[in-house]
């Protein structure tokens, strides 16, 4: 049987009752019908049976279960209510004031009790009252609790499991594993192309790419194995029971297939792909840590061999991990204790004959490998998160320098720039400091940086800000990159490097020399200086001349020397900082070079000055 009472007011309490005497039931309508105080909608029903029914049906705030209708005290009707109602509070009616029933009634779930032979108005009211607020208090404290637990333990940007939560996940499925003797794979993802995506689309359009991304990784993954972000653009994925090694590639080629799908995002289609190492426990590491290691020096693999591939861990791979690592901890205390030393290559004017600048060039001077040139630390220092303070160094050092050459005082001092220390906020700041510090006029100072790192609106602000600053700017190894027209339009450059490759072919008529010409021609088009690299040989000097470039820099005229044996030799010539390019009869070939006339002084630069390009040909 059922019967309803009273309103259908928004505030009011919906409650269930379940009261199979029809006189108590009639009471507590009367009781909570009336007009003051809160407002109950009734709905009343005589059994437990029927009110598991309507529970499955309708929402209600709370159960109000009349216990008489268990025999002896007994519990039942209020364990099977409580599993049905395990939303809504249960308040108890009990017959007499029984302490041990109601103990037992709120062990067994009950938020509080009644008994029948004192229900006043108020007390009823106010009971029931209670247990829906306290009910409702306790929800929203346990809802607080897992949405609390669900961020310590998911990446709130793709919703994917967190690194701590993936730890915690495979050492459980390593564990399995050990247990079963099965074989388990972890992949390692990293995109590629993703920060061009952040830079020249923005970060909300790389937010969503990612959280794209991880859909399309939730969907290749079965639910029984796992899938994290574990930052940036990183993801970990696990394979329980993998028969072998090729299933495992076969898995990580399909996701990475898909990966590479376009994305449409922001009304743009982009794309990016992504290469993946993978480590198979128990053949490539022995727990959670060493797996995970080995799946990461395959990504590294991955990504050297050219990206968008997979590679799998590999012992020979290890060593040159090994290897990596030590030159990072080297270049560590490189940086911090005096191991860097700069080296100077002029560049001339071949017309004039003047020294129009310097171009500063750092070396390692490694306590076991002797000297160690910039292609094999650079990038280890920029993987690294180095590169800022090394780049300071260098930056401090050339300025030192070039404000103490009294002799050239327009000569300026080039220094390369890492894309690592552009992309750097506060690179301009930084700039600004070390030319008040050191004394160097800004106009003297030129950043070399390459053409891709160029290419993003944010480098494209730096830039413009460090112009603004009076400070010059050249585009370095210009042929090699990108190398769009219409990037170089766009560029806050002054000067445009002719990378060494067109040089070569400079002295003769082919299709280098044409571009080459070409170049030239634009450059100078664009109102931008052009200076040519790596010039090694008269024929090519002539050849550059001829056609309009008179700015060059090459072992013709000096390899990068130590600090002192610059400012010796400019010194040592008649006319302040010239250089002397006499031909053809006293030019001799590059290799030959005559060593400096004086041995070089000590220089206030660290070691540099015990070093030449002769030592590290040794090297
Ligand atoms: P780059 O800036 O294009 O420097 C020119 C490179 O060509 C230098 O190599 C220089 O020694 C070499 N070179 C100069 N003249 C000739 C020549 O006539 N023939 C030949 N074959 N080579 C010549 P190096 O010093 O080994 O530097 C390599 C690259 O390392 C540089 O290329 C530059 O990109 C980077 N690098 C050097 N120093 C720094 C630095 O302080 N910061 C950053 N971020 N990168 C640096
Ligand atoms: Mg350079
Ligand atoms: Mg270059």
């Amino acid at each position: 049987m059922t019967e309803s009472a009273d309103s259908t007011q928004d505030h009011s309490i919906s409650l269930l009752l379940v009261e199979e005497d029809d006189l108590s039931a009639k009471r507590l309508f009367e009781v909570l019908s009336r007009p003051e105080g809160t407002r109950f909608s009734i709905t009343r029903v005589t059994d437990v049976e029927e009110a598991l029914g309507k529970l499955q049906h309708e929402s209600y705030d709370v159960l109000l279960l009349d216990l008489s209708i268990d025999e002896a005290g007994g519990l039942g009707s209020l364990m099977r209510a409580r599993v049905a109602a395990r939303h809504i509070p249960i308040v108890v009616l009990t017959y007499e004031r029984d302490e041990a029933v109601a103990l037992k009634a709120a062990r067994a779930g009950a938020q509080d009790y009644l008994t029948k032979g004192e229900v006043t108005p108020a007390l009823i009211s106010r009971t029931l009252l209670h247990a829906v607020e306290r009910h409702r208090m306790l929800r929203d404290l346990t809802e607080a609790q897992q949405r609390q637990h669900f961020l310590a333990t998911h990446d709130s940007l793709t919703e994917l499991p967190n690194r701590y939560s993936f730890l915690a996940q495979l050492g459980t499925a390593i564990a399995d594993a050990k247990r079963n003797g099965s074989q388990l794979a972890v992949l390692f993802f990293d995109l590629d192309g993703f920060k061009a995506v952040n830079d020249n689309l923005g970060h909300p359009v790389g937010d969503e790419l990612l959280v794209d991304v991880a859909r399309r990784l939730r969907k290749m993954i079965r639910k029984s194995d796992m899938v994290a972000r574990i930052g940036g653009d990183e993801f970990l994925a696990a394979i329980r029971n993998v028969p072998n090694v090729k299933a495992a590639e076969r898995v990580a080629n399909h996701i990475r297939e898909q990966i590479e799908k376009p994305y449409h995002l922001a009304g743009a289609e982009c794309w990016v792909s992504a290469s993946v190492g993978i480590a198979m426990f128990p053949e490539n590491g022995a727990d959670v840590d060493e797996v995970i290691r080995h799946a990461d020096t395959a990504l590294y693999h991955a990504k050297e061999s050219g990206k968008n591939r997979v590679s799998v861990f590999s012992h020979e791979m290890n060593e040159a991990a090994t290897e990596r690592f030590e030159l990072v901890n080297g270049l560590r205390e490189a940086i911090h204790g005096g191991q860097l030393l700069l080296m100077f290559q002029p560049q001339v004017n071949v017309v004039t004959e003047e020294i129009i600048g310097v171009e500063t060039l750092v070396r390692w001077k490694h306590p076991t490998r002797g000297i160690v040139s910039p292609a094999e630390f650079i990038g280890v220092a920029e993987e690294a998160g180095m590169m800022v303070p090394l780049g300071e160094w260098v930056l401090r050092t050339a300025c030192i320098a070039a404000a103490s050459w009294e002799r050239i005082p327009d000569a300026r001092v080039a220094v390369n720039i890492s894309g690592r220390q552009l992309d750097h906020e506060e690179f301009p700041n930084r700039v600004r400091a070390i030319l008040e510090e050191t004394g160097l006029e800004p106009h003297r100072l030129e950043l070399e940086l390459t053409e891709s790192l160029a290419a993003s609106d944010s480098a494209l602000q730096g830039l413009q800000r460090l112009r603004e600053m009076g400070i010059r700017t050249a585009i370095d190894d210009f042929g090699t990159g990108y190398s769009s027209l219409t990037l170089l339009k766009r560029l806050p450059v002054d000067t445009l490097k002719i990378d060494q490759s067109f040089v070569r072919g400079a002295a003769v008529t082919d299709p280098d020399a044409v571009i080459l010409e070409a170049i030239i021609r634009i450059a100078h088009g664009l109102g931008l200086e052009v200076l040519a690299e790596g010039v090694e040989t008269i024929e090519e000097m002539d050849s550059l001349h001829q056609r309009g470039c008179a700015m060059m820099q090459g072992y013709l005229f000096s390899k990068p020397i130590p600090r002192g044996e610059l400012e010796d030799t400019v010194a040592g010539t008649e006319a302040a900082w010239r250089l002397p390019i006499e031909r053809p009869e006293t030019w001799s070939p590059p290799d030959a070079m005559p060593p400096p006339s004086s041995p070089p002084a000590a220089s206030p630069d660290s070691a540099s000055a015990e070093a030449t390009e002769d030592d590290e040909d040794d090297a």
